[in-house]
């Protein structure tokens, strides 16, 4: 019963130049999908877009799962903050001192002589692991 959208009917429309949701004409299809559209108020072929919601908050997240950060604000955090941030994730807990003999965890919280506190990101190799510090990250033998 749904209108499917076929070449020479009107579909709702974001057209750019006219910066509105306006009704448009389909000009031509790509499957089942509307291609181009011709606005029908300043008569501009163009890429058929979906109306814009109005009110589609950017704020709107989805709700944060668990442990699983995102990472994709990294390269707008500081190493400290990342590396706070990892710390809290961790919970806190007290820092294992490291040792190359010790094998650690991925999340785990490590205490490094030289370079302080940091908690394991990734695990590289058996023997290697990526480590966040307050400054960096750093790559470490572990395991051995
Ligand atoms: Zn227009």
């Amino acid at each position: 019963m749904s209108d499917k959208p076929s070449v020479g009917k009107e579909i709702l429309n974001y057209c750019s130049k006219c910066d509105l949701n306006l009704s448009a004409l389909i000009v031509s299809m790509l499957g089942a999908e509307v291609s181009k559209v011709m606005c029908k108020t300043c008569k501009t072929t163009r890429r058929y877009k979906d109306p814009k919601g109005g009110a589609t908050s950017p704020s709107k997240r989805k709700a944060a799962g668990k442990s699983s950060t995102p990472r994709t604000k990294r390269t707008v955090l500081s190493f400290q903050e990342v590396w706070r941030e990892a710390l809290e994730t961790a919970g806190n807990p007290e820092p294992k001192p490291y040792s190359i003999r010790t094998a650690f965890d991925l999340g785990q919280v490590i205490e490094h002589p030289t370079f302080g506190v940091g908690i394991i990101q990734k695990r590289l190799h058996p023997d290697k692991i990526q480590v966040i510090f307050q400054d960096d990250e750093r790559t470490l033998i572990h395991n051995r």
